[in-house]
């Protein structure tokens, strides 16, 4: 359940900004006296609770560009993807979750039927309407991510929206009403035009940035020619797994479907 007066806590705690997470210059998590000491230098949202998880986490509410040269002395920002990275199963889920949360509640506060103000359940982590008994829960957008495979070849692209300087995976977000393995074929054929078979689940991984669930998956070609849909990729091609453009770095379930098929593919 959520405690959104929350006066002190035990436990580490989490701060973020953006794709980033606070932490001391010694790489540690905060206390809540930190939390405290930040909010006295920066803009945030409120401090909120989740003791079941071990959560005491707060946002800030500056962009990534702003926050380093605002936090007090003594913190410093890592962006939460490397933080993660080294991190057991267990606290990768306290800290997702934790994230997903903060993005979720920095922007859920009015009832989204009568517009009253929401507030926190009794026992449940969601927020309810007193006006209208609405209740709402934290959002997860699904969304899918594939790598395909042709003989010996892997399909790389660069999206328009990302890093100009990485190759990944074809990815997108899952429409209403699909199973996810149309939406797989649904976004390459989109994407890039040609038709795949075997889709095959791989992995998943939360991806609070700021509440997608990224649902990873193979595939085989099947048939066609790369045709590219300019506003979403501004290149792709059949790479050879030792002749690969820059990837995507650890810490992404993208970097796991490509080092794990191109260990496949070396060893067939
Ligand atoms: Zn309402």
């Amino acid at each position: 359940m959520l405690d959104l007066n929350i006066e002190a806590f035990e436990g580490s705690c989490l701060a973020f900004a953006n794709r980033d997470i606070i932490l001391r210059e010694d790489n540690s998590l905060l206390s809540y006296d930190d939390l405290m000491t930040i909010r006295e230098h920066t803009e945030c949202y409120d401090v909120f609770s989740e003791p079941e998880y071990g959560i005491c986490a707060m946002g800030l509410k500056h962009s990534v560009a702003d926050v380093s040269t605002d936090l007090p002395d003594g913190f410093k920002t890592m962006t939460l993807r490397l933080y993660l990275d080294d991190k057991s199963e267990e606290e990768k889920l306290r800290v997702s979750r934790a994230k997903a949360l903060t993005e979720w509640l920095s922007k859920t506060r009015y009832c989204c039927r009568c517009g009253k103000p929401l507030k926190a359940h009794k026992s449940l982590t969601a927020l309810c309407c007193d006006g209208c008994g609405e209740q709402i829960f934290p959002r997860i957008e699904p969304c899918i991510i594939v790598l395909v495979r042709r003989g010996n070849k892997i399909l790389l692209a660069r999206h328009v929206q990302r890093n100009q300087n990485i190759y990944a995976c074809i990815a997108g977000f899952m429409e209403a009403g699909e199973t996810v393995e149309q939406c797989v074929r649904r976004e390459i054929k989109e994407e890039t035009g040609i038709t795949v078979k075997n889709v095959r689940y791989f992995d998943s991984q939360s991806w609070p940035y700021p509440s997608q669930l990224m649902l990873g998956f193979t595939a085989e070609y099947e048939s066609g020619e790369l045709s590219l849909q300019e506003d979403e990729i501004s290149d792709a091609g059949w790479y050879d797994i030792d002749d690969c453009p820059a990837t995507p770095p650890p810490g992404s379930i993208a970097y796991r479907l490509i080092e794990t098929t191109k260990d496949k593919i070396r060893n067939m």
